[in-house]
């Protein structure tokens, strides 16, 4: 017997639970659960976001309505278009095995006649953005004197958007007999308000530390010159192949002009904010739950609540005004136990807005450096090796062989496999060799207690390695700290600036260790597969010499080279999905390759724009290429 049978739910909603994959119900479910369906209370719930409040109210709800009953008799209220839609949704999906339960969503920017008309029908669900609410019930479309519940959902949120007197006017058209749940990541003075207004006695109910941030979130944060920021979110991008990532702005016009640089610049990007129309709004939704976009550029109203699965980064371009917001951003990541990085682009200025929201989350930042052009060209390159690995072959293929063999004949094993994985490198070599350092060089750097903080004092010292396991073996840069440790028989500083990516990971130790790593890490199995480590190019961007060169060369050199300084700074283009070695799903725009040599003399606009590299490039895979069908 599972703990949602123990909840007092009936037996369609655990039917329903289990079509879901819901194994346990969450910390804010199992407590709200049994009290609103045990008694008809009001409630005050606070829980983070990603903690499933949805159902904590939706299951109740659902289980409490009289479904012979054609009248409306709860009302959600939620703060967004996105969220609204999001809670219908969910709602349907518990419900399926109810008979005669309607959900309706009533929200801005759509038809108001045919959610009116919907609503005629018989919904017994009303899930309503405030002032779409406020407009039917002005215009005498709604009828909602006799619910028995009333939900205000991420009411902290609904009040900062300025719904207060939405709201306020829509509880006054409710019977006072009804009971107000009212859910919210945190409890803002106006949120009290609210609760001392319109409930009686509500059943409190607080999951975890309130305002703390996920524990499946690490943050992280990235210094460089304002100048630079568009670059360094490029670089991020480049260096996280597999990035799936919500890229927040502080407004509507930042929102959309990042989003139109990063499509020009070959990156499946898009905007979504308050100023499109519902019906791209929805689009990019789609397009985002689908995956076909990588980086969804949001606005903090747009992106609130929104709930898709398996965000591995937030992106704070900018950070909030509101040291508030930054937990509903880092909210969007980490999300039903998956593990997630929040991170934020900052500025010199800005540091000491760090120090704010690690008090408020009461986690630590990690302070890192933007991935040199090596280190990417790295990570690229083991992504590409893993991705070939991976990739399931399709039969297909299987007519073309006979005269793809007679091209590639008399070329070694080796030989192709160079050839290989060169056809993509080699544009992320020549692009990157060109590339300068975008840290920015402060000497104001906050002393850290935390170890896995880059090192001050070894300039030009350490080794870095990658090693070819990574999260997909289950490591987090935690675990594999640790792991490695271990294994290496290595005290508690001397593994550090672990990396963990999907199929490999990168790590620092100082040069003494060396042989060591090298001799004991190769010989070791990790269930069954054989570890293969190797000393890396690049340094990790440590705190180093950035003012020292790169001796330049291949793989497999010593990372005690100090950091190149590059002499031009164009941003690549991205791969195209073409002729990328990414994840090819992406229905944004975009053409061959970002190689493109002669756009490196040209000169760069103030405010960390690139000048746009030029559509077209000279070398490989030029041509537009046809997409290719969506991975998996
Ligand atoms: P919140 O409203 O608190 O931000 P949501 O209700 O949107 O959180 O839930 C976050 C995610 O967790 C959703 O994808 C949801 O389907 C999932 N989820 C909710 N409850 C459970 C559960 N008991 N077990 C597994 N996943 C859950
Ligand atoms: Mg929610």
């Amino acid at each position: 017997m599972n703990k949602f049978e123990q909840l007092g739910l009936s037996e369609s909603l655990l039917k329903a639970i289990k079509d879901l994959g819901f194994e346990n119900p969450s910390e804010v479910q199992e407590k709200a659960i049994p009290l609103l369906l045990e008694k008809d209370t009001d409630m005050v719930a606070l829980a983070q976001t990603g903690t499933g409040k949805t159902a904590a109210f939706g299951f109740p709800v659902i289980q409490k309505i009289d479904a012979d009953n054609r009248n409306t008799q709860a009302l959600i209220l939620s703060p967004t278009r996105e969220l609204c839609l999001q809670i219908t949704n969910e709602l349907k999906n518990y419900s399926k095995y109810e008979k005669g339960i309607n959900v309706v969503a009533v929200y801005g920017g759509a038809s108001i006649t045919e959610q009116a008309r919907d609503i005629k029908r018989g919904a017994q669900i009303i899930v309503a953005t405030p002032g779409r609410m406020q407009d039917m019930i002005n215009r005498g479309l709604v009828n909602i004197t006799q619910i028995n519940y009333c939900i205000l959902d991420e009411a902290d949120e609904m009040l900062n958007m300025g719904f207060y007197e939405d709201i306020v006017n829509i509880l006054s058209t409710t019977p006072d007999d009804k009971n107000t749940w009212l859910f919210s990541a945190t409890m803002p003075a106006e949120v009290a308000r609210i609760g001392k207004q319109f409930m009686t006695n509500p059943e409190e109910i607080t999951v975890g530390t309130k305002n703390s941030g996920s524990a499946t979130v690490s943050h992280e944060f990235y210094l460089v010159n304002a100048r630079d920021r568009y670059e360094a979110l490029k670089r991020l991008a480049d260096a996280n192949p597999d990035i799936f990532s919500v890229v927040f702005c502080r407004t509507k016009r930042d929102t959309q002009a990042i989003a139109e640089k990063l499509v020009e610049d070959g990156y499946s990007a898009a905007a979504l904010h308050g100023d499109l129309s519902q019906a791209q709004r929805d689009g990019v939704m789609k397009s985002f739950r689908g995956r076909q976009i990588q980086m969804l550029v949001a606005t903090d109203v747009a992106a609130r609540g929104i709930d898709v699965d398996n965000i591995t980064h937030v992106v704070n371009y900018q950070l909030p005004d509101e040291i508030e917001t930054y937990n509903h951003r880092s909210g969007r990541t980490g999300r039903a136990g998956k593990l997630g990085t929040s991170i934020v682009i900052v500025t010199k200025s800005e540091l000491r807005k760090i120090s704010s929201i690690e008090r408020i989350i009461k986690q630590k930042f990690e302070e890192k450096t933007i991935p040199s052009g090596i280190e990417i060209c790295e990570i690229q390159l083991l992504h590409l090796a893993t991705k070939i690995k991976d990739t399931e072959v399709d039969h297909e293929i299987d007519n073309y062989l006979p005269a793809i063999n007679d091209v590639l004949e008399g070329l070694t094993k080796e030989e192709l496999i160079k050839k290989m994985v060169s056809v993509e490198f080699n544009r992320f070599i020549n692009y990157y060799k060109k590339t300068r350092d975008l840290s920015s060089q402060s000497g104001e750097r906050r002393e850290r207690g935390d170890d896995h903080a880059p090192r001050e004092n070894n300039n030009g010292g350490a080794t870095r390695y990658f090693v070819n396991i990574g999260s997909r073996d289950n490591f987090d840069w935690m675990t594999l700290k640790d792991y490695l440790k271990e294994t290496l028989d290595l005290g508690r500083d001397d593994v550090f600036k672990v990396d963990v990516k999907e199929g490999f990971s990168f790590f620092n130790t100082d040069p003494e260790h060396t042989d060591k790593v090298m001799e004991v890490l190769n010989n070791v199995q990790l269930e069954g597969r054989r570890i293969n480590v190797e000393i890396s190019k690049n340094d990790g961007g440590g705190r180093r010499d950035h003012n020292g060169r790169s001796s330049g060369g291949g793989f497999g050199g010593r990372s005690s080279a100090p950091r190149r300084e590059g002499s031009s700074d164009r941003a690549p283009r991205r791969e195209g999905s073409g002729g990328g070695f990414r994840s090819d799903r992406n229905s944004a725009p975009r053409e061959g390759g970002f190689r493109s040599e002669r756009s490196s003399s040209a000169p760069r606009r103030e405010g960390g724009s690139s000048e746009r590299p030029a559509r077209r490039s000279e070398s490989f895979g030029d041509s537009p290429r046809p997409r290719r069908p969506r991975r998996d």
